[in-house]
């Protein structure tokens, strides 16, 4: 029997040009933002944590500006509009698994992307400062303190009936990909996929992907690195 194929595609980065949350911190944060960012960065603080610092920041009564904000500059990777219709004309399973919050996240994918596939943080404005929610946090084994935990959810998808494939950029990304049956990397990723010894494919479109899919359904090997 054939493995029935699931997507789990990262957001920020990877379906959208830029990362969100740093173009929202950018325009609406105070000065002290750009240290939490470096101590994410340098695992010096979880992902969780510094998200909840940084957004602790904003003040609710913008909600908004934000999510306007973020409507009007985000750019959407060339060939998503397309790689969404060919999921679905492949009968693939796609979910969009992302570390971005739902106040941006479902209003951008609106056209494309139907809520229940999407994966990612929530967010509550009834206080005086934005508080992130957790609703898709780390189970066991993982103890990252992702944030919206991509290896929690692919382990639900048992390897015996599903090929589980990750598209995505950026750290937040790696240690799903260790996981997964099939990576797609640009960016950050490619450099730890190859610290890793992870086999990947590289891209920089969605149309690279479309491509390398119909080649897979062809039956191409995809063993090792592909680049
Ligand atoms: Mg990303
Ligand atoms: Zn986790």
């Amino acid at each position: 029997m054939d493995k029935i194929e699931v997507i789990f595609c990262d957001f920020d980065g990877t379906i959208t040009e830029k990362d969100n949350i740093t173009a929202l911190m950018e325009q609406f944060a105070p000065h002290g933002w750009e240290e939490i960012k470096d101590q994410i960065l340098g695992e010096q603080i979880s992902i969780q944590r510094g998200v909840a610092k940084l957004f602790s920041l904003l003040p609710s009564d913008r909600q908004h500006e934000y999510t306007q904000f973020l409507l009007e500059q985000t750019v959407i990777r060339p060939g998503f509009a397309e790689f969404v219709q060919f999921t679905e004309e492949k009968q693939m399973q796609l979910y969009i698994v992302s570390g971005g919050i739902d106040f941006f996240v479902y209003p951008i994918l609106e056209p494309w992307i139907r809520p229940e596939k999407i994966y990612c943080n929530g967010s509550d404005f009834t206080n005086e400062r934005v508080r992130i929610l957790w609703p898709h946090a780390c189970e066991e084994p993982c103890t990252n303190g992702c944030g919206c935990c991509k290896p929690t959810i692919l382990r639900r998808f048992d390897p015996r009936i599903y090929h589980r494939i990750v598209i995505g950029d950026s750290i937040t990304d790696l240690a799903v990909a260790k996981l997964a049956d099939e990576v797609y990397a640009r960016d950050f990723l490619i450099k730890k996929c190859h610290e890793h010894r992870i086999p990947y494919t590289p891209f920089s479109s969605f149309y690279d992907i479309i491509r390398s899919l119909n080649s897979d359904n062809g039956g191409e090997d995809k063993n090792g690195i592909t680049q």
